[in-house]
Protein backbone atom coordinates (compact mmCIF):
# COMPACT_ATOMS: atom_id res chain seq x y z
CA UNK A 1 0.00 0.00 0.00
CA UNK A 2 2.69 2.16 0.00
CA UNK A 3 3.75 2.02 -2.85
CA UNK A 4 0.49 2.83 -4.18
CA UNK A 5 -0.03 5.97 -1.61
CA UNK A 6 3.54 6.99 -3.64
CA UNK A 7 1.60 6.61 -6.66
CA UNK A 8 -0.89 8.81 -5.48
CA UNK A 9 1.70 11.31 -4.79
CA UNK A 10 2.74 11.12 -8.76
CA UNK A 11 -0.88 11.94 -9.09
CA UNK A 12 -1.30 15.35 -7.15
CA UNK A 13 1.73 16.37 -8.53
CA UNK A 14 0.41 16.56 -11.61
CA UNK A 15 -2.70 18.56 -10.34
CA UNK A 16 -4.73 15.18 -10.15
CA UNK A 17 -6.92 13.52 -7.63
CA UNK A 18 -4.84 11.48 -5.43
CA UNK A 19 -5.42 7.73 -5.98
CA UNK A 20 -2.91 5.28 -6.78
CA UNK A 21 -2.55 1.41 -7.63
CA UNK A 22 -0.12 -1.46 -7.46
CA UNK A 23 -0.53 -4.40 -9.03
CA UNK A 24 1.15 -7.65 -7.56
CA UNK A 25 2.14 -11.19 -8.37
CA UNK A 26 3.29 -12.38 -5.05
CA UNK A 27 6.57 -10.32 -4.48
CA UNK A 28 6.58 -8.68 -7.79
CA UNK A 29 5.66 -5.21 -8.64
CA UNK A 30 3.95 -5.91 -12.11
CA UNK A 31 2.99 -2.49 -12.95
CA UNK A 32 1.91 1.32 -11.30
CA UNK A 33 -0.59 3.68 -11.97
CA UNK A 34 -2.67 7.20 -10.89
CA UNK A 35 -5.18 8.82 -11.62
CA UNK A 36 -5.36 11.00 -14.47
CA UNK A 37 -8.42 11.58 -16.05
CA UNK A 38 -7.76 15.21 -16.12
CA UNK A 39 -4.58 15.17 -18.21
CA UNK A 40 -5.10 12.53 -20.23
CA UNK A 41 -8.88 13.71 -21.30
CA UNK A 42 -10.13 10.00 -20.23
CA UNK A 43 -12.60 9.50 -18.26
CA UNK A 44 -11.12 6.00 -17.81
CA UNK A 45 -7.84 7.13 -16.45
CA UNK A 46 -8.40 6.18 -13.57
CA UNK A 47 -5.24 4.21 -11.03
CA UNK A 48 -6.60 0.75 -10.97
CA UNK A 49 -7.28 0.83 -14.56
CA UNK A 50 -3.97 2.43 -15.79
CA UNK A 51 -2.03 -0.21 -13.19
CA UNK A 52 -4.63 -2.84 -15.00
CA UNK A 53 -3.46 -1.76 -18.50
CA UNK A 54 -0.15 -1.62 -17.82
CA UNK A 55 0.27 -5.13 -15.95
CA UNK A 56 -1.37 -6.65 -18.91
CA UNK A 57 0.81 -5.32 -21.50
CA UNK A 58 3.77 -6.84 -19.46
CA UNK A 59 2.48 -10.01 -18.98
CA UNK A 60 1.31 -10.55 -22.55
CA UNK A 61 -2.12 -11.72 -21.44
CA UNK A 62 -5.45 -9.58 -20.36
CA UNK A 63 -5.93 -12.29 -17.57
CA UNK A 64 -3.80 -11.42 -14.51
CA UNK A 65 -4.82 -14.37 -12.38
CA UNK A 66 -2.83 -15.05 -9.15
CA UNK A 67 -2.25 -10.64 -8.98
CA UNK A 68 -3.32 -8.51 -6.06
CA UNK A 69 -4.54 -4.93 -6.70
CA UNK A 70 -3.96 -2.57 -4.18
CA UNK A 71 -5.32 1.15 -4.53
CA UNK A 72 -5.73 3.93 -1.94
CA UNK A 73 -9.16 4.54 -2.59
CA UNK A 74 -12.14 2.41 -3.04
CA UNK A 75 -12.63 1.52 -6.81
CA UNK A 76 -15.91 2.74 -8.35
CA UNK A 77 -17.60 0.78 -10.67
CA UNK A 78 -15.48 1.22 -13.84
CA UNK A 79 -12.96 -0.59 -12.34
CA UNK A 80 -14.78 -3.26 -10.07
CA UNK A 81 -15.18 -4.29 -13.85
CA UNK A 82 -11.65 -4.11 -14.72
CA UNK A 83 -10.68 -5.68 -11.83
CA UNK A 84 -13.54 -8.57 -12.66
CA UNK A 85 -12.46 -9.11 -16.50
CA UNK A 86 -8.93 -9.51 -15.11
CA UNK A 87 -9.68 -12.08 -12.64
CA UNK A 88 -7.65 -10.37 -10.05
CA UNK A 89 -7.16 -12.28 -7.00
CA UNK A 90 -7.80 -9.93 -4.67
CA UNK A 91 -7.86 -6.07 -4.20
CA UNK A 92 -6.53 -3.97 -0.74
CA UNK A 93 -8.17 -1.07 -0.78
CA UNK A 94 -7.69 1.96 1.35
CA UNK A 95 -9.94 4.76 2.30
CA UNK A 96 -13.47 3.88 1.70
CA UNK A 97 -15.62 6.07 -0.90
CA UNK A 98 -19.33 7.02 -0.18
CA UNK A 99 -20.16 8.39 -3.61
CA UNK A 100 -18.96 5.71 -5.83
CA UNK A 101 -17.32 3.20 -4.01
CA UNK A 102 -17.96 -0.45 -5.93
CA UNK A 103 -17.12 -2.64 -3.00
CA UNK A 104 -19.71 -2.15 -0.44
CA UNK A 105 -19.79 1.74 0.20
CA UNK A 106 -22.30 2.38 -2.24
CA UNK A 107 -22.74 -1.13 -4.25
CA UNK A 108 -20.79 -4.59 -3.56
CA UNK A 109 -19.98 -5.55 -7.18
CA UNK A 110 -17.90 -7.75 -5.66
CA UNK A 111 -20.25 -9.78 -3.94
CA UNK A 112 -22.44 -10.50 -6.06
CA UNK A 113 -21.61 -14.47 -7.07
CA UNK A 114 -23.23 -14.02 -10.91
CA UNK A 115 -20.71 -11.09 -11.33
CA UNK A 116 -17.56 -12.40 -9.43
CA UNK A 117 -16.03 -15.64 -8.70
CA UNK A 118 -12.30 -14.67 -8.57
CA UNK A 119 -11.47 -11.76 -6.39
CA UNK A 120 -11.60 -11.46 -2.89
CA UNK A 121 -11.85 -7.47 -1.49
CA UNK A 122 -10.23 -6.27 1.94
CA UNK A 123 -10.95 -2.84 2.69
CA UNK A 124 -9.63 -0.01 5.13
CA UNK A 125 -6.23 -0.71 4.65
CA UNK A 126 -4.33 2.60 5.89
CA UNK A 127 -8.09 3.56 5.44
CA UNK A 128 -7.06 7.17 7.74
CA UNK A 129 -3.84 7.77 5.88
CA UNK A 130 -5.80 7.26 2.10
CA UNK A 131 -8.37 9.56 3.10
CA UNK A 132 -5.78 12.23 4.58
CA UNK A 133 -3.84 12.42 1.15
CA UNK A 134 -7.55 13.08 -0.63
CA UNK A 135 -8.61 15.26 2.45
CA UNK A 136 -5.75 17.59 1.70
CA UNK A 137 -5.40 17.41 -1.85
CA UNK A 138 -9.28 19.15 -1.83
CA UNK A 139 -8.58 21.73 1.63
CA UNK A 140 -5.93 22.60 -0.84
CA UNK A 141 -7.81 23.20 -4.22
CA UNK A 142 -10.45 25.10 -1.63
CA UNK A 143 -7.28 27.63 -0.46
CA UNK A 144 -6.49 28.03 -3.73
CA UNK A 145 -9.43 28.67 -5.49
CA UNK A 146 -10.96 31.34 -2.38
CA UNK A 147 -7.44 33.14 -3.10
CA UNK A 148 -7.87 33.07 -6.84
CA UNK A 149 -11.71 34.31 -6.45
CA UNK A 150 -10.60 37.14 -3.95
CA UNK A 151 -7.44 38.31 -6.07
CA UNK A 152 -9.53 38.23 -9.36
CA UNK A 153 -11.99 40.81 -7.61
CA UNK A 154 -9.14 42.64 -6.26
CA UNK A 155 -10.11 41.83 -2.51
CA UNK A 156 -7.32 39.60 -1.37
CA UNK A 157 -6.27 42.33 1.05
CA UNK A 158 -9.92 42.26 2.86
CA UNK A 159 -10.10 38.68 2.74
CA UNK A 160 -6.58 38.08 4.01
CA UNK A 161 -7.39 40.48 7.10
CA UNK A 162 -10.48 39.00 8.09
CA UNK A 163 -12.67 40.32 11.15
CA UNK A 164 -9.93 42.63 12.15
CA UNK A 165 -11.07 44.81 9.78
CA UNK A 166 -15.10 45.59 9.91
CA UNK A 167 -15.55 46.17 5.85
CA UNK A 168 -13.78 42.98 5.30
CA UNK A 169 -15.98 40.65 7.77
CA UNK A 170 -18.49 41.80 5.29
CA UNK A 171 -16.98 40.37 2.63
CA UNK A 172 -15.48 37.30 4.27
CA UNK A 173 -18.53 36.39 4.83
CA UNK A 174 -19.49 36.86 1.63
CA UNK A 175 -17.08 34.62 0.28
CA UNK A 176 -18.21 32.05 2.23
CA UNK A 177 -21.47 31.85 0.75
CA UNK A 178 -20.33 31.47 -2.44
CA UNK A 179 -18.28 28.47 -1.77
CA UNK A 180 -20.83 26.96 0.31
CA UNK A 181 -22.16 24.87 -2.03
CA UNK A 182 -18.99 22.96 -2.81
CA UNK A 183 -17.40 23.15 0.86
CA UNK A 184 -20.83 22.74 2.83
CA UNK A 185 -21.11 19.85 0.57
CA UNK A 186 -18.10 18.17 0.82
CA UNK A 187 -17.52 18.95 4.76
CA UNK A 188 -21.26 16.63 5.12
CA UNK A 189 -19.58 13.50 4.33
CA UNK A 190 -16.94 12.15 5.67
CA UNK A 191 -14.57 14.43 6.24
CA UNK A 192 -14.64 16.44 2.88
CA UNK A 193 -12.31 14.61 0.56
CA UNK A 194 -13.99 11.53 -0.43
CA UNK A 195 -17.17 13.13 -1.29
CA UNK A 196 -15.34 16.04 -3.26
CA UNK A 197 -13.12 13.56 -4.95
CA UNK A 198 -15.66 11.14 -6.43
CA UNK A 199 -17.15 14.59 -7.93
CA UNK A 200 -13.83 15.13 -9.22
CA UNK A 201 -13.13 12.34 -11.06
CA UNK A 202 -16.44 12.33 -12.54
CA UNK A 203 -16.70 16.12 -13.20
CA UNK A 204 -13.02 17.10 -13.78
CA UNK A 205 -11.32 19.96 -15.06
CA UNK A 206 -12.75 23.35 -16.01
CA UNK A 207 -16.35 22.41 -15.55
CA UNK A 208 -15.79 22.01 -11.68
CA UNK A 209 -17.27 25.08 -9.82
CA UNK A 210 -14.48 24.69 -8.06
ZN1 LIG B 1 -12.42 3.70 -10.92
Amino acid sequence: MALAQAAAEEARAAGEVPVGAVLVRGDEVIAKGFNHPIGAHDPSAHAEMIALRAAAQAVENYRLPGCELYVTLEPCLMCAGAIMHARIARVVFGARDPKTGACGSVVDAFANPQLNHHTTVTGGVLETECGAALKSFFAERRRASREARAAARGEAHAVASGEAHPGAHVEVRTETHTTARSEAHAEVHLGAGIEAHAEARNEPGPAEPL
